[in-house]
């Protein structure tokens, strides 16, 4: 039984790539010391995979942003504006990834979206009508040889043709299929090169498979396959998808002359059965995805011994993998001191996943799994009963009725309530919420963690902060304020840390986009809440101004999707649990005081099942009543705002609305507004601000350039409906240019306002 790992982490168990990034963007390191840094990391990470013995070891996983902006840029599809620029190779790419402001130029970064249904981010590609895909294979080159030196004979990883025709955004008159021929070509050169280079195997990463297929797409899919793996060049090719199954063309994978196909046992709810029916190509090898690259829980080694018989049962040759990227996971428990034991030998992250993979070699080639140790313990493991469960919680759960899920009274009679309590000026200005997380801020947090300094010199500082904020926010003119979030270092942590049911790490950092990286908590037993968690912070911002200051919690959808998950009770489940717990957090803000109150749903849309027909029965049946549980108790005058994150929410717009919030902000900047069409053809009836300037980007947008946003917007939205907000939180930004660009924000509006729109 062979072992194979489709990706691992890139950015170091300590954050390594992050911080010599970082350092590099802020000039205080040259490219060369980048370079080292992140050859280090991949010689690592190499070494830790040989190690446990694993057959077939990903290059070419790494990236110093994203992975689909590589492969954007090995196919030489670089947008003009960025070219133009006249930058080196490496600041042109990071020119793509994150904007520039310089000498140079003036531009924006390419949009990013989340990868499927994860938390992490890809860089949209954006081909026109000019492009030309030129390859050059020089990245993965160079790591397979990094690899080879390591006498590592690893598989080169790609965004597949497919997956990247479908993820592009076409800026011309020319799609996808107009690309083919070209896209084609390209792979099919990189394919020659690096089998010339000495790849035994490459590796295609078709995530987009596992979505539902139109017959064009699956004719395009096969047109794209047949050209390129006519240029195998003696390399043999493993087409590896994930997040779901292929049911929509599992036959044509078969058919097509591939060495291996990957596909995922693990979130394939099909997948046995696909090869249970329909057979497996004799001469092919089935990578089989037992190993849960994206949650961080055990595997169940007596589980997966039974999934690999079934397959080979079914005729399958099976190769032992992880069900996706291990991208998605922290690196090492290693890292991790203060994990109760019990909880901790639950856990693998990825180089525990490493070790899972070797022990099941180990134990599926023995003659019987019970005489191997490693087997033994685990089923140990799995037999032993767990803390964690809380009856009051269950019983809470259980006593939901109906009429909780609704808030009444209705829309339009809150609506006109609120207009009368708030008397709000035309085109309201707000911010998302977080405010720069400056430097004092993070060390005030880090010697509170240290113990270095104690509980009323953290909370005396953060007070400071909150007043300065309050009074920045005045001296803008903002109409609706926040205090900032300085408390939190993490939207989810913070509330996962004030609920009991989680479990947190110290280490565990999983990157999301870019450099930028989070610590998921642990959703470890069932969920409650002990007592108020942010109703000190909001009532103190409240008492240093007249205007509306907003409450600021996370929703359940939100906490959910961002944490780790369970596995022994459904998503619903817990959904609810969490909901019942910011309830009681809602209405404790209202009774003190605060008028408005935003439950951030920022991963709402993140975890919407791949494939529509499972879309209501799999999540939005219990995503939007948990939301809405959380909010139906609080008054009529009583504004509930929320917001949302790269909001591709297009097609779920009514289910959006139905959240039945007063307000939503989100993201558009950078999607080129294309959601206001959809919002005014659904009648959108809450309230929006859809985001007027990018804040992944350091870039200070203009008045005029703000004034032209909002003059989109207000084409598709009434301008009673319309709010002006940036984007998302701005806690990642720096003061410099946060100031200027809620000061053009707030002129941009008081501007529209005068010129009585
Ligand atoms: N209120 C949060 C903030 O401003 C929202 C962050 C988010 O949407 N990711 O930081
Ligand atoms: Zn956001």
């Amino acid at each position: 039984m062979k072992t194979s790992v489709i990706g691992y982490p890139r950015v170091g168990s300590l954050r390594e790539l992050k911080f010599a990034s970082e350092k590099y963007f802020r000039g205080e390191i040259g490219a060369e010391e980048l370079q080292a840094t992140a050859k280090a990391l991949r010689a690592a990470h190499i070494d830790v995979q040989m190690k446990n013995g694993i057959d077939f070891i990903p290059c070419n996983d790494f990236s110093f942003y994203d992975t689909v902006l590589d492969t954007a840029f090995l196919l030489g599809a670089v947008p003009a504006r960025y070219k133009q620029l006249g930058l080196s190779a490496l600041d042109t790419y990071f020119a793509m990834a994150r904007g520039y402001q310089g000498e140079h130029g003036d531009v924006k970064a390419l949009a990013m979206k989340k990868w499927f249904n994860t938390n992490y981010h890809y860089m949209v590609p954006e081909l026109d009508d000019e492009t030309e895909l030129v390859p050059d294979a020089a990245k993965p080159l160079g790591e397979l040889a990094e690899a080879k030196a390591a006498s590592c004979a690893a598989k080169p990883v790609l965004c597949g043709a497919f997956t990247f025709l479908k993820l592009a955004r076409y800026t011309g008159k020319k799609d996808a299929k107009d690309f083919a021929k070209q896209a084609a070509a390209a792979y099919g050169a990189v394919l020659e090169t690096l089998a010339a280079a000495g790849a035994n195997w490459v590796q295609f990463d078709e995530p987009a498979l596992v979505r539902d297929l139109s017959k064009e797409d699956k004719k395009l899919f096969t047109a794209l396959y047949k050209k390129i793996l006519s240029r195998k060049n003696g390399a043999k090719v493993l087409v590896q998808t994930y997040f779901g199954d292929v049911r929509d063309c599992y036959k044509e994978l078969c058919a097509l002359p591939f060495d291996g196909i990957g596909l995922d046992f693990i979130e394939g709810r099909e997948s046995f059965a696909l090869v249970e029916k329909f057979g497996f190509p004799k001469e092919k090898l089935l990578f089989a995805g037992l190993v849960n690259g994206k949650n961080i829980w055990k595997n169940h080694y007596a589980a997966t011994v039974n999934a690999v018989r079934r397959l080979q049962n079914a005729g399958a040759d099976v190769v032992l993998s992880t069900s996706c990227s291990l991208l998605h996971v922290p690196y090492t428990l290693r890292n991790e001191t203060k994990l109760p034991a019990e909880c901790n030998e639950r856990f693998a992250f990825a180089e525990e996943k490493l070790t899972e993979l070797c022990e099941l070699k180990e134990i599926l080639a023995a003659s019987a799994p019970e005489s191997c140790a490693a087997f033994c313990s685990n089923a140990a493991l799995f037999a032993r009963e767990r803390s964690g469960k809380n009856a009051a919680v269950q019983a809470k759960v259980a006593a939901i009725r109906k009429e909780d899920y609704t808030r009444l009274p209705l829309f339009e009679v809150r609506e006109a309530i609120q207009r009368e309590r708030f008397k709000l000026p035309l085109l309201p200005t707000t911010t998302i919420g977080s405010f720069p997380q400056t430097a004092d801020v993070k060390a005030n947090r880090a010697a509170y963690k240290k113990g270095e300094i104690g509980k009323a010199e953290y909370d005396a500082f953060n007070r400071k902060k909150i007043a300065e904020c309050v009074a920045l926010q005045e001296k803008i003119g903002l109409d609706v304020l926040v205090h900032g979030e300085f408390e939190r270092n993490d939207m989810v942590e913070y509330f996962g840390e004030c609920l009991s049911g989680f479990l947190f790490t110290e280490k565990a950092w999983v990157q999301s986009y870019g450099t930028r990286c989070v610590k998921p908590p642990i959703v470890w037993g069932d969920v409650s809440r002990e007592k108020p968690m942010t109703v000190e912070w909001s009532v103190y911002a409240q008492s240093l101004t007249e205007k509306p200051m907003k409450g600021m919690l996370t929703g359940p959808v939100t906490i959910l999707n961002w944490s780790f998950p369970r596995e022994d009770i459904t998503l619903r489940e817990c959904a609810l649990q969490i909901a019942l717990a910011i309830r009681e957090e809602v209405l404790d803000l209202e009774a003190n005081g605060l008028k408005i109150i935003q439950i951030d749903e920022a991963a709402l849309r993140e975890k919407l099942p791949l494939r529509k027909s499972d879309w209501e029965s799999e999540y939005l049946s219990w995503a939007i009543p948990a939301f809405r549980l959380v909010h139906s108790g609080v008054k009529a005058e009583t504004q509930i705002h929320t917001h949302m994150c790269y909001s591709e929410f297009t097609d779920i717009i009514p289910a959006i609305d139905n959240m039945d919030a007063d307000v939503i902000t989100f993201e558009a900047s950078r999607s080129d507004l294309l959601i206001l069409d959809a919002l005014k053809a659904n009648n959108f009836r809450t309230q929006v601000g859809p985001g007027v300037y990018d804040i992944h980007s350091p870039r200070v947008p203009s008045v005029s350039e703000i004034k032209g946003a909002l003059k989109k917007m207000l084409a598709k939205i009434p301008a009673q409906k319309l709010w002006v907000n940036p984007d998302c939180g701005l806690k990642t930004r720096g003061v410099e240019e946060t100031v200027p660009s809620l000061e053009h924000l707030v002129e941009a509006a008081k501007e529209l306002r005068n010129e009585n729109v």
